[in-house]
């Protein structure tokens, strides 16, 4: 099938052109983006300009950021195109619902992509906690903004997220493993004296579980989630790839890199089948402590 990529920045150099040219299902058959483009590909800088040259390509795989993103993905449903959204897939959950009513309507596929879920040690990790009672859980989602946001200005604008553009992965992992829901009851966010989304947060769930997630962590990056259950504790970590139980190496594989070639197995998936697949459980979460979070600030941060 062939797609077209929208947004040519960091994530699509990095993982959707690699990830679609390893793929057996997929072609690389456009891009739109204002200033980036990949070699070799025919590339577009007007999106409605790609919609109306283009009808032989079905699906648009959008890597903009969450503000921008609606605008393209309300434009490619109505074009009668299949959608792929990168995570988090809105800036607000009320504009994915709208999304999955045009999809709906119009018998197209939208997938609301969630990478982390994809890494490897998530379903194995999922399977080990299915049969078991969680007594407490804790996540710590600690990584340099510098190195994964190089300059990128709108994470810290209204809808950018902040600190939730990375910690919204560990919470995708957590809805997905744990066997009971949890909802957020209490947080902590951090908020740059010059910037408007927060640069650290704090939460605390039902379930005993809680959440520690900090951008400004140099050297070595922890992407962990600590499970203690009634019969042994779950260590997930590398965001995902790698399982511990009890200390123990278990499953999965030290590497980031099979999560966007799984994602777009599952798009091709979804298309053939002409199914959706939306899950807005983690930006809940989000939304909820922006919602109900205590307000502190802290250090002016530039890049
Ligand atoms: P990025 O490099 O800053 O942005 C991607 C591209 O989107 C830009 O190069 C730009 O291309 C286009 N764009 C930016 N603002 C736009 C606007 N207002 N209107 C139209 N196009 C605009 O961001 P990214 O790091 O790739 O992240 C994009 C998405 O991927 C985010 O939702 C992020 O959470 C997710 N993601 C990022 C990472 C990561 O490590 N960075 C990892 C996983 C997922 P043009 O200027 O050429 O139009």
């Amino acid at each position: 099938m062939k797609v077209a990529l929208v947004g040519i920045g960091k994530i699509a150099l990095d993982q959707h052109v690699p990830a679609i040219a390893a793929s057996p299902d997929w072609e690389l058959a456009a891009t739109v983006s204002r200033k980036g483009s990949v070699p070799g590909v025919p590339a577009f800088t007007d999106f409605a300009a790609f919609l109306a040259e283009r009808p032989d390509v079905q699906v648009v795989s959008l890597c903009l950021p969450p503000v921008p993103r609606f605008d393209y993905a309300e434009a490619a449903l109505l074009a009668g195109r299949h959608v792929m959204l990168e995570k988090p897939p809105g800036a607000t959950l009320a504009e994915v619902h709208e999304l999955e009513r045009l999809a709906r309507d119009r018998g197209l596929t939208l997938y609301a992509t969630w990478h982390s879920r994809m890494a490897h040690a998530v379903a194995p990790a999922k399977a080990w906690l299915a049969d078991k009672a969680v007594h407490e859980a804790h996540i710590t989602w600690r990584e340099d903004v510098r190195k994964w946001h190089p300059g990128q200005e709108w994470v810290f604008e209204p809808g950018g997220m902040g600190v939730f553009d990375p910690g919204i992965n560990a919470l995708s992992i957590l809805t997905e493993i744990l066997p009971q829901p949890i909802h957020l009851t209490k947080a902590r966010l951090e908020f740059p004296a010059n910037r408007q989304t927060p640069i650290a947060a704090q939460l605390a769930f039902t379930g005993n579980v809680t959440a520690d997630f900090d951008w400004r962590q140099e050297g070595p990056q922890t992407w962990d989630i600590i499970v203690q259950t009634d019969r042994g504790e779950l260590a997930l970590r590398m965001g995902g790839n790698v399982l511990e139980i009890d200390g123990k190496p278990m499953a999965g594989e030290n590497s980031i890199m099979g999560e966007y070639p799984a994602l777009y197995a599952r798009m091709a998936e979804l298309v053939r089948k002409g199914e959706s697949e939306v899950d807005l459980a983690p930006m809940v979460h989000v939304a909820d402590a922006l919602t109900l979070g205590e307000r502190v600030t802290t250090a002016a941060f530039e890049f």
